[in-house]
């Protein structure tokens, strides 16, 4: 089912924006470097710049001397050459002078006056009581980035240490590819706003706030279509509207296979299905289509199926829409705490809490695991995933999980 869902979406089209407004989007085509970086050999340490053969056979016993000519802060250039004998005082990020081609850390020289400070000269000598190999300490030009490489491959989400690193080489606007707007509404005609006293026989509208929140999580604005009943005029308004003022529409409630289960019906007149229920515990009904090239989820009824089935279905279509290239979350494998004894044939998203303990991973249940309610859910912070034909798990025994966090 993911794979054909995922097939399915197309992301949005790339827009160029300024970097610094892209965190949590992803790139639309090779991002390459217009510069090198560093820009200029520069140094790596607070210390002196010398030549590296001068301080040849330099120890503790027998230092190499050198007459300080210069002091060279970082962001103050001069022109100062360094000749046999010669040092310069040079903070981390000054360029290397002319001349030089190695920095002696301030810790393997002497002849500092103590009483005027660390990071004064005391005098226009240093002795170094290490020998340097020629280039140590110096952070050469273009050591991590040329011009021309390429930074970000189409599909990278960008971070905080991208947004450096694009501004690092002068980088101040990127394609990327927009997130998706994404309508929800709830469907059923028990359904009532969860401010609302519910009536005989009528239900809070928790869906709705749960998956608003789940987009808000991961940074997608959303479009509030409230609740819709069981009707085929009503879903059919709500579904041409989302599609027509959202990128991605996800409805809850209706779309099992009873009588007043509509959204199937719904969507295969006004676009197309192309996928419709799957063999998973909880939230095998679900379906998934198309109107007007814009996807849309019709989510379980049941709460913590919805949570599911959006976690786990939802999410990495969502993050293909927005143009990402790696959508899945990873999977790790995790001890379970307690034995599990359960009917197979589906395949088990178990809300479990996982920690780490003694070095691995483990994996306790948190509860009832029936698929309404929501406190299996709020105790857990992750899935074990077990697969259709286990039925017996000891304790101990391996399971692969997923962690709600990134
Ligand atoms: P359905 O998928 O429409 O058959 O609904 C399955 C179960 O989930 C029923 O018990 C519904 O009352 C319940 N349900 C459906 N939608 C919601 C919702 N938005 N909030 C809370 N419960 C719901
Ligand atoms: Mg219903």
């Amino acid at each position: 089912m993911r794979e054909r869902v995922l097939s399915r979406i197309k992301p949005l089209p790339p827009i160029l924006l300024p970097t610094s407004t892209t965190l949590g989007l992803a790139t639309a085509e090779p991002v390459i470097s217009p510069e090198s970086h560093p820009p200029f050999a520069n140094s790596a340490v607070d210390g002196f710049a010398v030549r590296a053969a001068d301080t040849q056979h330099a120890s503790k016993a027998t230092p190499a001397h050198f007459i300080v000519i210069a002091n060279r802060p970082a962001g103050h250039p001069d022109h100062t050459v360094v000749e046999a004998g010669q040092a310069i005082r040079i903070m981390t990020g000054a360029p290397i002078p002319e001349g030089a081609n190695a920095v002696v850390m301030l810790e393997d020289t002497d002849a500092w006056d103590a009483t005027a400070g660390r990071g004064r000269p005391g005098g226009s000598q240093v002795a170094v009581h290490r020998s340097a190999e020629a280039g140590q300490h110096v952070r050469p030009q273009g050591e991590s980035i040329k011009a021309g490489d390429m930074l970000l491959e189409p599909g990278h989400v960008i971070r905080p240490a991208e947004i450096g690193l694009l501004f690092s080489v002068g980088i101040n606007r990127i394609q990327v590819h927009a997130k998706p707007r994404v309508a929800v509404f709830s469907s059923g005609d028990e359904i009532v706003p969860a401010d609302q006293e519910p009536g005989p026989s009528q239900i809070r509208d928790s869906n709705r706030p749960a998956i608003l929140a789940g987009l808000q999580k991961h940074g997608f604005q959303t479009l509030d279509l409230g609740l819709i009943p069981d009707h085929e005029g009503q879903l059919t308004q709500a579904i041409q509207r989302g599609v027509s003022e959202a990128d991605f529409l996800i409805s809850s409630g209706g779309v099992s296979v009873g009588d007043r289960d509509l959204t199937h019906h719904v969507l295969s007149r006004l676009g197309t299905v192309d996928a419709f229920k799957v063999a998973m515990k909880p939230g095998k009904p679900q379906v998934f289509g198309e109107v007007e090239n814009v996807p849309v989820y019709g989510l379980p009824g049941n709460p913590v199926s919805a949570l599911v089935v959006f976690d786990v279905f939802v999410l990495p279509a969502l993050r293909k829409r927005s143009g990402w290239g790696d959508v899945l979350r990873p999977l790790f494998m995790a001890r379970l705490e307690k034995p599990i004894q359960r009917k197979g044939g589906r395949t088990e998203f178990v809300r479990v809490h996982l920690e780490t303990k003694n070095g691995g991973w483990m994996a306790r249940s948190t509860g009832l695991q029936g698929s309404g309610m929501l406190t299996s859910m709020t105790r857990a912070n992750g899935y074990a995933i077990l697969p259709a034909a286990v039925e017996h798990l000891e304790a101990g025994a391996d399971v692969l999980c997923m962690l709600w966090e990134d």
